[in-house]
């Protein structure tokens, strides 16, 4: 018979979930070296001994008290009861805090499997476990494992299924004491006996003996609230969430007393590392120069590409003008759909050294200390944090650093880091950047998107603290951030993302930007009969139109039209510049753009860019976490204003110097 059988991984932030979840089902979520990085669960399956697993990946926490929205996500999916079986995902080089959530399934009456992960870092240290001594403890099927080297999964799947067909009852692993085990015995009876409590009435009894959840959520009876708040009267709340921490502990260090020997400490030398590069003073400017070095590196490593990929489609538009017919279709491909797909994909080979870079420097664990220092930075000044981890996402993308906001129990301070997640700068900007800084600063390219990065930067954070002081005001709470081990990146892993960026990147240009260079195209070529890109066509309608707002900013009519359709996704902004400055005669579109602007707007062209309204995913994204379309124009307007005033001061300033 097929069996399906649901089962969840939990576990603590970077503990190895999703790389044992991609391991299981072979798929390919996004698995990084430092906390927050899936917020979302997802699902996927795996067929072993003829049952079907049906596997969810949750976002790491800590415990489940369910304070901060990824908690919640996680206490949700258990409390619904979905799950069969829980599967904890243990980093066995720090087992003492890994069981503490342990202790907590177990009080919902959970199914666990324990995935002892990272066994070879365990081994690597020498630590002693007597696994079936530690299994017998709490009576918890522990299975040691090593996701990314795909170790003990057989094993571990076998004990899934074993503990599934189970039918004893899971205990819970702590004795809170005489007094509040008859507390709690005493709330849960109530529950059960009013139908409330969901699947745990035990852990609904310790949250409200904790002041977690209130009477009010627990159930809709009015009775039965009336009985509950009775029976936690003269319960003090805090005291009872103290005492419960520490019996957990007690019971924790009681079980690895008995099982479990920690080998010595190797952290010597990462230690020593971790001195330097998160140094008070030093910590900054090592970042920097990392971060100039990678951008130098993108512009440069990727250049001999660049000029390659550009070659052949100033080739490929030219011979689809010469040999295609009718006139009209020729165009269509030649100065729209290639001019316009072509000019952005010239800059995949930017994107892929980009994020191979980055991609190196996440896996190996710097980017950790980098969130370490910025967020360092941040806490100084008075804003959260946690809120530095979720914007690093957004060199990516800004959606995932959008929804990554998650990781922020604090509402308001979550609504700070959304709105200020999209200045730091995306993928989809880095095409404008290097076209223009390729043809303005040529010898300085590498320094001018790293300065424009660093601007994104601070312009997140200035704005967070901007927020912090006047529409959004509220207290800072303090966040201690881990540094993860420094690991050695896996060749495997770090190409698998950087493809994963560049393939987003291909597949966008193929839809959307394809779409939108048609669309310039059309509007560039109707009404029929003017010449195409003049200023009489429908296009020029509309950038004359813009054009007087965006003279003190130094842009013609043209980048007014691509800064109107980059609005749908950043990249279409170098698209319409292809489609449009192509259109000027005989000339390259490099020479095209050298010949009608200057530097000075060409440098505010690229703080523009990076300043203005969010593209639409990642408005979208703001409306769904904010759950508000006022911030989501708050959002646009703001950039909008900001943008404005930015390009205007770096136009002006580079009009006095240049
Ligand atoms: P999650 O946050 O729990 O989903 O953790 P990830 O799957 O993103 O992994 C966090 C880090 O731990 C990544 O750098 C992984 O490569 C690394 N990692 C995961 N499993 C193992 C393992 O078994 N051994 C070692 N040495 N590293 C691992
Ligand atoms: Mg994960």
């Amino acid at each position: 018979m097929v069996q399906e059988i649901n089962i969840a991984l939990i576990g603590n932030p970077n503990v190895g979930k999703t790389s044992l979840f991609n391991a299981l089902t072979g798929s390919r979520q996004h698995v990084g070296n430092w906390p927050g990085v899936t917020v979302e669960k997802k699902t996927g399956e795996r067929r072993h001994q003829g049952s079907t697993i049906k596997i969810t990946d949750l976002p790491g926490t800590y415990s489940l008290e369910a304070r901060s929205p990824d908690e919640k996500v996680a206490n949700a999916h258990i409390m619904s009861g979905h799950p069969d079986v829980v599967v904890q995902v243990v980093d066995s080089t720090n087992m003492e805090r890994n069981l503490y959530l342990t202790t907590q399934l177990l009080d919902m009456g959970q199914k666990v499997v324990l995935a002892l992960n990272m066994s070879d870092m365990a081994d690597a240290r020498g630590d002693r476990l007597d696994l079936k001594a530690f299994s017998k403890g709490w009576g918890v099927p522990a299975v040691r494992i090593s996701a990314t080297r795909g170790e003990g999964l057989e094993d571990l799947l076998d004990t899934i299924i074993s503990t599934f067909k189970d039918r004893s009852v899971p205990s819970p692993a702590v004795n809170f004491g005489a007094e509040i085990e008859g507390n709690i015995s005493e709330v849960e009876a109530m529950l059960r006996s009013g139908g409330a409590g969901g699947t745990s009435p035990r852990w609904t009894a310790i949250r409200l003996l904790e002041g977690i959840e209130k009477v009010e959520e627990a159930t809709a009876d009015a009775g039965l609230r009336a009985k509950l708040t009775a029976a936690l009267e003269g319960v003090d709340r805090d005291e009872v969430e103290m005492d419960l921490v520490d019996r957990r502990y007690v019971a924790i260090t009681s079980l690895l007393d008995r099982t479990y020997v920690r080998g010595s400490e190797k952290r010597s030398l990462s230690d020593a590392i971790d001195r330097v590069v998160t140094h008070k003073y030093l910590g900054l400017p090592i970042f920097l120069t990392m971060m100039w070095g990678l951008f130098e590196l993108t512009f440069t490593a990727a250049q001999p590409f660049v000029s390659a990929i550009g070659l052949g489609f100033e080739w490929l538009a030219a011979f689809v003008v010469e040999n295609v017919q009718p006139d009209w279709l020729a165009s269509m491909l030649g100065d729209g759909a290639i001019a316009g797909v072509g000019s952005v994909l010239v800059f995949l080979p930017n994107i892929l050294v980009m994020f191979l870079l980055i991609a190196l420097l996440e896996a190996s664990g710097y980017l950790s200390r980098a969130a370490f220092i910025m967020d360092r930075i941040m806490t100084k000044m008075g804003l959260h944090g946690k809120s530095f981890i979720p914007m690093l996402l957004g060199l990516g993308c800004n959606v995932p650093a959008i929804m990554a906001t998650r990781t922020i129990e604090d509402e308001k301070s979550r609504l700070i880091t959304i709105l200020s997640a999209p200045y730091i700068s995306c993928s989809a900007r880095l095409p404008v950047y290097v076209l223009l800084a390729g043809i303005f600063f040529p010898d300085n390219a590498g320094t001018a998107l790293f300065l424009l990065y660093l601007l994104g930067i601070v312009v997140a954070v200035g704005s967070a603290l901007l927020f912090r002081h006047t529409i959004l005001k509220s207290e800072t709470s303090p966040f201690i951030m881990e540094l993860p081990p420094y690991r050695l990146p896996r060749l495997k892993n770090t190409i698998l993302q950087m493809w994963d960026r560049g393939s987003m990147y291909l597949r966008k240009a193929g839809t959307f930007i394809l779409a939108g260079a048609i669309i310039v195209w059309l509007l560039a070529s109707l009404p029929w009969g003017v010449e195409y890109g003049s200023e009489e066509s429908l296009v020029g309608a509309i950038g004359h139109l813009i054009e007087p707002f965006l003279a003190p900013l130094g842009f013609d009519w043209r980048i007014g039209v691509a800064l109107v359709f980059g609005f749908i996704a950043k990249e279409i902004v170098v698209g319409s510049l292809g489609v449009l400055y192509g259109a000027v005669e005989g000339a390259g579109l490099e020479e095209a753009i050298a010949l009608s602007m200057s530097a000075p707007s060409a440098a505010a062209l690229m703080v523009f860019v990076l300043i203005y309204t969010p593209c639409v995913a990642a408005l979208a994204a703001i409306r769904k976490e904010t759950g508000s379309w006022k911030w989501t124009l708050f959002s646009v307007v703001y950039s909008l204003i900001l943008a404005y005033i930015a390009a205007f001061i770096v136009y002006q300033v580079g009009l006095l110097i240049w």
